[in-house]
């Protein structure tokens, strides 16, 4: 399912401009600006394999808007990456990093490979690959990218050190999600299900949610996954279906989340089991597919794993009462409409999953300064934002008596927006005349 009408991406995701625009009271050259991508690039980065061959893979990053300051965003590594899909994603970055009020713009990069078809010297070759092809357009202020999709730190401290030797000079603030040697921050690795779970806690607020009366499905257990439902599960939230791209589990009565987390980690599997210590046993659950999982009659549905899940095709048949967008772009334009008819509440994926990268320019900032932040101090500032975002969006989507994905974008555009105006627009042009 994932990537069905990819060429289609990008267009819809700009597709979310005008009516959000208008609510945002936009100047209308903001909008046509935001429709074009600043800057992109498309290279094929050759790999030596372990065996002796060469391949060469294709990778793009593109830089959609740099109004708010240098573009931010990760770098997917995915056989279906395209340059549609990358283009979409730069885009939502652009509205991400604004949602929150982070400087930055948007960005994002991609190589169109699967990762775990390469041993690790592979892996590191094409990583280190990719950043000599981009070093002359990516810098600490000019564009700064992150892991995403099948990326990790790992690869961020390859990408950094291979752009710091091109530099001849230490520059760990050209990329963030890196590891804690390297220059990482403390608390990156949980932030973008710790701002999920942040926004859940405020909409719980908000409604009066008791969490053991509150049941909890999630599509895709990578790292914003598996930390927003552990940190709900923690909560008293009931986590009763999980699923990873190669199937899920459900029980009515909800999982263990850490039993959970600890066998996939193992065993790179989910299983359905209970651990005490390092022992884990097998408990009954049934298996269930994608499909079935996002259908399930649940009250919070989180897609934490790719774009296009919930489309026409399956809409009719969803009945979360919420859904909280870890994944970027899970839900069609089509798809969104529908749901949103039915009164169905979408924490949209630029506010619920932007966590990630409020912590990475957390990140960018202790590089600059050469001065490091304990993790609570990471948190509570992650908190204190996305709190007050999650907030602003509410009262707006309540003022305007739209839909939240709307409000987000309407929020997002007004910053961007006045940046832009800041330079100056027809308006202020034609009157100078
Ligand atoms: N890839 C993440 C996202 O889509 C994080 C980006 C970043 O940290 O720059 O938001």
């Amino acid at each position: 399912m994932t990537n069905a009408n990819t060429d289609t991406l990008f267009a819809d995701a700009i597709g979310r401009l005008d009516q959000a625009g208008k609510i945002a009271g936009l100047d209308p050259e903001v909008v046509e600006l935001l429709k074009h991508p600043k800057a992109v690039m498309h290279i094929s980065i050759p790999v030596r394999m372990d065996d002796g061959s060469l391949k060469v893979f294709e990778g793009y990053r593109v830089r959609h808007n740099n109004h708010r300051g240098p573009t931010k965003g990760g770098i997917r590594y995915h056989p279906n990456v395209s340059l549609d899909e990358v283009k979409a994603l730069a885009f939502w970055m652009t509205c991400k990093c604004a949602v929150v009020g982070i400087p930055f713009g948007g960005g994002k990069g991609g190589v169109t490979v699967d990762p775990r078809d390469l041993s690790h010297m592979e892996l590191e070759r094409l990583s280190r690959g990719f950043i000599r092809q981009l070093a002359d357009f990516i810098g600490p202020d000019v564009d700064i990218p992150a892991p995403d999709v099948y990326t990790n730190a790992r690869i961020m401290g390859w990408m950094m050190d291979e752009y710091s030797k091109i530099k001849r000079q230490y520059s760990p603030a050209v990329i963030t999600g890196k590891p804690i040697p390297l220059g990482g921050s403390l608390g990156r690795d949980d932030a973008t299900g710790r701002g999920a779970y942040y926004c859940i806690k405020e909409l719980e607020k908000r409604r009066g949610w008791d969490p053991t009366k509150i049941t909890v499905a999630v599509q895709g257990f990578g790292n914003g996954g598996q930390n927003a439902v552990k940190l709900l599960h923690a909560d008293g939230y009931k986590i009763v279906a999980v699923s990873d791209s190669r199937g899920g589990i459900y029980k009515p009565e909800g999982f263990d989340v850490p039993s959970l987390i600890q066998i996939k980690n193992q065993s790179r599997k989910l299983k359905a089991v209970y651990c005490d210590g390092s022992v884990c046993e097998a408990i009954q659950a049934d298996s269930i597919n994608n499909e079935q999982l996002l259908e399930l009659d649940v009250d919070i549905l989180i897609p934490a794993a790719l774009e296009n899940q919930i489309t026409s095709a399956n809409v009719s048949n969803i009945k979360a009462k919420v859904i909280v967008e870890v994944a970027n772009g899970p839900t069609t334009p089509q798809a969104d409409a529908a749901l949103v008819k039915n009164g169905t509440l979408i924490v949209p994926d630029i506010l619920a999953n932007a966590g990630g990268v409020t912590v990475s320019y957390f990140e960018w900032v202790q590089n600059r300064q050469g001065f490091y932040w304990p993790v609570q101090e990471v948190q509570d500032r992650l908190e204190k934002i996305m709190r007050a975002e999650l907030n602003a969006v509410y009262d707006l989507m309540e003022l305007h008596k739209t839909d939240m994905r709307t409000a987000a974008y309407a929020h997002a555009l007004k910053r961007i927006g006045e940046a832009v105006e800041a330079g100056g627009t027809q308006r202020y042009f034609s009157e100078a005349n």
